[in-house]
């Protein structure tokens, strides 16, 4: 794609919503790309669920374009550390899973070297800078390579993905604020909200 004139507005409004340009934006971006392209509209109810396989940057471009969001409970996390996207289409009945390959996020040892710095802290102004700049050129490339390049695209498939309940909710003992059921803790019998329990008991498992 062209990541310069039409889809501009694409990429503005998705580092717009995401705060940046990264590397993992743009693969959210060519995501969503082949979600709206194979599975249809942006989601604006539950029609469509995304399955995730990480949080980390590209997942807000997908919330944002595809309409798989963590509020209406159409985007499913499962924290198994992987660039892999589920997409189910319900009233089709169609899914597909998108693993991102290997190398597409490949860096050079320059870039992989200030990121650690950025990290840590110990960048200068001039590194920060230089690697601000190499950031962006990587989510350009991004942007721009072949999709067979960058992503393995599979027809699976639809795993059934529970639709999101509506609760009932149940006041804690402590705060008084209402809990939905399914979080309650209980002690002694009394309800509990996660935290005042947590505070209660000091136990965070
Ligand atoms: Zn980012
Ligand atoms: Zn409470």
């Amino acid at each position: 794609m062209n990541s310069d004139n039409v889809e501009g507005s694409v990429l503005e409004k998705s580092i717009r919503f995401h705060g940046h340009q990264c590397p993992g934006l743009a693969v959210g971006i060519r995501v969503s790309e082949v979600v709206l392209r194979e599975l249809g509209k942006p989601a604006r109810d539950e029609e469509m669920v995304a399955i995730v396989e990480n949080n980390s940057c590209g997942v807000d471009a997908i919330q944002l374009l595809t309409g798989c969001t963590f509020g209406k409970g159409n985007l499913v996390f499962n924290d198994f550390g992987k660039s892999v996207y589920t997409f189910i289409n319900r009233e089709t009945n169609k899914a597909l899973r998108i693993s991102i390959k290997k190398d597409a996020y490949d860096t050079d040892e320059e870039h992989r070297n200030l990121f650690a710095k950025v990290r840590d802290k110990s960048a200068t102004e001039a590194e920060r800078e230089l690697f601000t700049q190499k950031h962006i050129k990587k989510s350009n490339e991004i942007l721009d390579l072949p999709e067979d390049k960058l992503m393995i695209i599979e027809q699976v498939e639809p795993k059934p993905v529970q639709k999101a309940r509506i609760h009932e909710s149940l006041d804690c003992v402590v705060c008084n604020e209402p809990v939905m059921e399914t979080r309650v803790k209980l002690l002694n019998g009394d309800v509990h909200c996660i935290p005042c329990f947590e505070e209660l008991t000091g136990n965070n498992s």
